[in-house]
């Protein structure tokens, strides 16, 4: 039984880092195929909008909390979650877990260029890690066929998928069974990060779970997004009562 914690109607799997790890590993070894997403709050507000993307989280296999905000809003649900398990460090810990396995990676988004840079550098952090292919994430309908037709001959076992949300959430339900993958993951910006174009909040930041107000403050073109934090603050306040 999956121990899970609801915000705003979206379910999360109460896990640690090294228990969604855990879970993660279980999905390459069960013969059956696997979706993860990993919302932050931006994204929960945006499901309260879009039932599509809802039903998406609410049917997912995993669903991890990438912002501190989700952590947070979880103490005023029965069952609360420890920590934040961002979609950027799971896959970290992800490829640490796999690397010289026979499980392999494809990287499938980002602007042009990245998701290569981003496969060199993690080749050479993660010795023995497989990436097999990948792809940028603009593209018109014969290409994204090419795309689906190129996942398909390379077979890897996990398909990072950072078209951003919730195209590529969207995305992966609709071409999961199509591209035959074990396990797809909505990693919105990771390839960024991965390649070096857009940095993490340094350690201290993130241990305070302050990182989005690092975020806020280096890529100040966020505002405009990042003005559903206080909508989603006062919507958990508004819609439960601290126990
Ligand atoms: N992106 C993409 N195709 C698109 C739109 C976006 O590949 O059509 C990529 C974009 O280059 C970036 C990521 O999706 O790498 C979105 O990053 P963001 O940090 O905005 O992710 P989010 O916070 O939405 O998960």
């Amino acid at each position: 039984m999956r121990r899970m914690t609801q915000i705003l109607d979206v379910p999360f799997d109460a896990l640690t880092m090294s228990e969604a790890v855990e879970k993660v590993r279980g999905f390459l070894h069960d013969g059956k195929q696997h979706y993860i997403c990993t919302p932050n709050p931006e994204i929960v507000m945006e499901a309260q909008e879009d039932k599509e993307l809802m039903r998406i989280l609410r049917e997912a296999d995993l669903v991890v909390p990438d912002g501190i905000g989700v952590v947070w809003a979880s103490r005023y649900s029965e069952i609360r979650l420890t920590e934040r398990v961002a979609g950027y460090d799971l896959t970290q810990n992800l490829f640490q877990a796999v690397a010289g396995t026979e499980e392999s990676v494809y990287f499938f988004g980002g602007a042009p260029g990245v998701a290569s840079t981003a496969a060199r550098k993690m080749k050479a952090r993660y010795p023995g890690l497989k990436i097999v292919g990948g792809h940028n994430g603009y593209f018109d309908q014969a290409e994204e066929k090419k795309i689906i037709a190129d996942i398909k001959r390379l077979s890897p076992s996990i398909l990072l998928v950072g078209l951003g949300a919730p195209k590529q959430e969207k995305w992966m339900v609709a071409h999961l069974e199509e591209v035959g993958v074990k396990v797809a993951i909505g990693i919105g910006g990771s390839f960024d990060v991965m390649a070096g174009n857009v940095k993490r909040a340094p350690k201290v930041f993130q241990r305070l779970g302050l990182e989005w107000f690092y975020r806020l403050v280096s890529q100040p073109t966020r505002w405009k997004r990042m003005m559903r934090l206080p909508k989603f603050a006062i919507t958990v306040l508004k819609k439960t009562k601290k126990r």
